[in-house]
């Protein structure tokens, strides 16, 4: 099955908002068997979209819109599909009412315009979206399908979710072969290191392995073809436990893991308490590490001490500052010394370095220094030269501080860089 996929909206087409629903749908279709072979964006205008529509129309076997389902004038995605498909555009009742109880239950009355929302045209039938007021139009004729789904990101990935992909999957002609991927995501190796570590798996075919640099470590795709999702999984899973034999440690997690959840359940585990000092990074660590839900659990707190008489008031030793400077490592390891004392918990972290654009203290823009002090371990510090951008910067010094974390969990002897 072809798909093409139209994302609807002029402030697509101004960079006021980035296209998710397209990079959501993409990342989608593969494991239901879809090719996707086109993206394309349009703005709110009756004639071009419905040009765009007509193109797709024509050369794919599903075409999947959002946006343009909304109650304003602008909203014309019904309108362009009834136009294309030549149907005319009928009020039905049931959607109507359904329409009137969805404002009643909020107690408002509806507006006279949201009417449009209860329109259909004799091939469409519509799509539930509980979570809004427009439905979606699943339009079926001459053996292509039109999906068309609300712009804001929530209600189109439910609609996704519950009610497209299913309807997809239990058609006679659903696709018979589907891609299943899977993830490794891996920290503290290089690129090319890890491609020599397992080439003799990359010449498999099928499943086939990708190997990408991304900014928190190196990652290892492994995509199956297969008859079914069941028997993809089969083809993947003698790959992945070669692959993982072969990498050992530096497997950090797979699929959507993020190595905050990861840290927070080696502390868990360990039954370990967490406390941060962080200078340049301005609270970005305790932040990643909050984003975990239940991180209370073993995360006592953190100070950003960004002035230097902030990092001295809560217990830096001032002659470390005044020997070293304080975009130092012996900096960054007071600061972990001092925080965990501070905040009584058995492993503190301190960052401090030059976030940039400009110099600092005659360091350049991108030096980063982390200390970790454990209880259990010697204290360690670690120190990079980051070439990036000021918020990249910060970002590496906080996936840099969280693999340095993980590592410090795993080896309580405690070992050098991530
Ligand atoms: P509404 O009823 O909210 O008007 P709609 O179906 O008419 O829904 P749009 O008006 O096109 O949708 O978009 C509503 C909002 O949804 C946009 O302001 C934007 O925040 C989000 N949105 C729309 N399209 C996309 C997209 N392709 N990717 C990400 N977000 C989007
Ligand atoms: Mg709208």
């Amino acid at each position: 099955m072809k798909a093409e996929v139209i994302s609807i909206g002029t402030e697509l087409l101004l960079g006021e908002i980035l296209d998710t629903n397209a990079r959501y749908l993409g990342a989608r279709l593969p494991a239901h068997g879809i090719d996707l072979y086109y993206i394309s964006k349009v703005g709110d205008n009756l004639e071009r979209l419905a040009g765009v529509i007509e193109r797709a129309w024509n050369r794919s076997d599903l075409v999947i819109t959002t946006g343009g389902l909304g109650p304003t004038e602008d909203d014309l995605t019904r309108e362009a599909i009834g136009k294309v498909l030549d149907e005319e555009l009928r009020l039905d009742g049931e959607l109507a009412d359904q329409l009137r109880e969805f404002f009643a239950r909020r107690g408002a009355a509806m507006p006279e315009r949201n009417l449009k929302q209860a329109m259909l045209i004799p091939s469409a039938r519509a799509i539930p979206n509980p979570r809004g007021t427009a439905p979606g139009w699943w339009v079926e004729r001459d053996g292509r399908i039109i999906v068309a789904m609300p712009g804001p990101p929530s209600e189109m990935e439910r609609m996704w979710e519950k009610e497209v992909a299913p309807a997809l999957e239990s058609r006679a002609d659903a696709p018979r072969s589907v891609l299943v991927t899977r993830t490794l995501k891996t920290t503290g190796v290089g690129e090319g290191h890890i491609d020599e570590m397992v080439s003799p798996l990359l010449k498999s075919s099928n499943p086939s392995v990708g190997v990408y640099a991304r900014a928190d470590g190196v990652q290892l795709r492994i995509a199956a073809k297969a008859g079914s999702r069941d028997e993809a999984q089969r083809l993947i899973e003698p790959l992945e436990a070669k692959m993982r034999a072969i990498l050992g440690d530096i497997v950090w997690g797979a699929d959507d893991d993020s190595m905050e959840q990861v840290v927070g359940e080696l502390l868990r585990q360990r039954n370990l308490t967490l406390a941060t000092m962080e200078s340049c990074t301005g609270g970005l660590l305790a932040h990643t590490l909050t984003n975990v839900p239940g991180s209370s659990a073993y995360f006592r707190g953190g100070l950003v001490a960004y002035a230097t008489e902030m990092k001295v008031e809560w217990g830096v030793d001032p002659e470390v500052i005044a020997e070293h400077g304080a975009i130092s490592a012996e900096c960054a390891q007071a600061m972990s010394r001092a925080v965990r004392e501070r905040l009584t918990a058995d492993i503190g972290v301190g960052i401090t370095g030059v976030a940039g654009p400009d110099p600092q203290e005659e360091k350049p823009a991108g030096t980063i220094h982390i200390g970790i002090d454990a209880g259990f371990a010697e204290p360690q510090s670690f120190s990079y030269q980051f070439a990036q951008g000021r918020e990249a910067v910060k970002r590496r010094a906080v996936s840099i501080a969280l693999a340095m974390l993980r590592r410090t969990l795993l080896d309580e002897q405690g070992a050098g860089a991530p």
